[in-house]
């Protein structure tokens, strides 16, 4: 008899890929009914299939004694305790390709919507108000545009700024030369870029080093007029210094996909703002990205229990990750 791996997905998944996994002669795939899944559902599983809402801790590892491979389904990774995982010696994979272009798209639905002021024409149109006079937009051709985080996504959303005639600049120190080239973006220290462009945008990871990366001191030096726009994590920037600067009217308009603390609750002040436009953490939400990020993940899984083998590793060994493990540590 073949034994068989005990596989527990513990959040949405393609139809599809779910039934390319069960299909597996040796794999016995279970489906948690929660992102929490309980200790019975833990014990004998050995791989787990997650997306960012299972946050894995020591805690919940502990609960895992069988555990050998995590496969998140999501370009983000900070839902992980890397640490902890590394410590247990459990293999851990990410599909950093599958979302990048959906999440490059929001970033720019949310600048135009901060340029043309979408949200708050659709409210005063709506309340009877033809507001036409009085929204006067930003446009953005012949303009700068500062990308912080020069990875998957601040290439593509470098890509898109480029069609729109605008000069890129990019922020992103561990990023090689020729990565600036392909997209068409010149290379600025942080400072410089903030003090420059008219529009800013962050696609960094969560590491111990961006969080935050934008401090109070950062928000001064943006033009009055500039458009600032997050769709990586909430804590890269520092929420309460954000506010503090949208209240002083430091700043034109600020997209936000991401929060320091999600869901953002209705008490937040970021909500009292016209000039803030919102989204609930949807850089992925797209049928596309859920799709390509499940066929992805199943396609992990399959490969490492046939051949033990392991494409997009976390921790990688890229440098800005290396150096935010060294920082926790000390
Ligand atoms: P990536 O790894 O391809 O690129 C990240 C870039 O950030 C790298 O080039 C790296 O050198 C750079 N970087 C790291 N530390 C830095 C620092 N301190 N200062 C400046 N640059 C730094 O990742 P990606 O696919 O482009 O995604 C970026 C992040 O976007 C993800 O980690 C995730 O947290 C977030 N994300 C959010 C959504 C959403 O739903 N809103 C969707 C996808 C990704």
């Amino acid at each position: 008899m073949i034994s068989r791996h005990r596989l527990l997905i513990t959040d949405r998944f393609d139809a599809q890929a779910l039934a390319h996994l069960q299909a597996h002669p040796r794999l016995d795939v279970k489906v948690s009914a929660t992102p929490l899944p309980t200790t019975d559902e833990l014990l004998g599983t050995q791989a787990l299939l997650i997306r960012s809402r299972t946050k894995i801790t020591t805690e919940l590892l502990a609960q895992a004694p069988d555990l050998q491979v995590i496969i998140t389904s999501t370009s983000g990774f900070d839902h992980i305790d890397l640490q902890a995982t590394t410590a247990r010696k459990i293999d851990v994979m990410f599909t950093p390709d599958a979302n990048s272009a959906s999440a490059a798209e929001l970033t720019w639905a949310l600048v135009l919507a901060c340029a043309r002021r979408l949200p708050e024409a659709g409210r005063a149109i709506k309340a009877g108000d033809w507001a036409r006079e009085r929204l006067i937009g930003h446009e953005l051709e012949g303009k700068t545009y500062g990308i912080i985080g020069l990875g998957r996504i601040g290439r593509k959303v470098a890509r898109f700024a480029q069609a729109f005639g605008m000069t890129v600049l990019a922020y992103d120190p561990y990023c090689e030369d020729a990565h600036f080239q392909q997209a068409g973006a010149t290379r600025s220290g942080l400072d410089e870029l903030l003090r420059q462009a008219d529009v800013v945008s962050l696609h960094v990871p969560l590491t111990p080093e961006t969080r935050p990366l934008l401090h109070a001191a950062h928000l001064t030096l943006m033009s009055p007029h500039a458009i600032l726009v997050n769709t990586s994590r909430g804590q890269a920037i520092d929420e309460n210094a954000l506010i503090e600067a949208l209240q002083d009217r430091r700043l034109g308009a600020v997209g936000l996909d991401v929060f320091a603390r999600e869901p953002l609750t209705r008490s937040s002040q970021l909500l009292a703002f016209p000039h803030v436009v919102l989204s609930p953490h949807l850089g992925a939400t797209t049928m596309a990205a859920f799709t390509k990020s499940s066929r992805e993940a199943a396609e992990k899984a399959i490969a490492y229990l046939e051949r033990k083998e392991i494409r997009d590793r976390l921790p990688g060994d890229a440098p800005w990750l290396t150096r935010g493990f060294q920082k926790t540590r000390d």
